[in-house]
């Protein structure tokens, strides 16, 4: 699960937040499924030192709403699902099998 934040007004998060930035409301902590489907993606030509190549980041938009991006070392195609997880406090993701 991922923690997040939802608010009344439809707004979710992937981050904690106090209140709404939509519409100023108190959001709710919330845990969202770790699963999500692949919105796009694209390709580091040049990746951050101590990164294995091929490295991809992908925009992922988990089951219930919120959007991320992640880190992945797998090859993606759009509207693929995949599996979000945490690694070294970053997002990755990888294909679900
Ligand atoms: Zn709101």
């Amino acid at each position: 699960m991922i923690n997040g934040s939802e608010c009344r007004c439809g707004f979710r998060t992937i981050s904690i937040r106090p209140s709404c930035p939509i519409c100023g409301k108190m959001m709710v902590q919330k845990e969202f499924p770790d699963e999500g489907r692949v919105l796009s993606y694209t390709r580091l030509q040049v990746p951050p030192e101590g990164f294995n190549v091929p490295l991809d980041l992908a925009m992922i938009e988990l089951q219930e709403g919120p959007k991320l991006v992640c880190w992945t070392e797998s090859e993606l195609e759009i509207g693929q699902m995949v599996e979000v997880y945490l690694d070294q406090n970053m997002f990755k993701c990888k294909p679900l099998s």
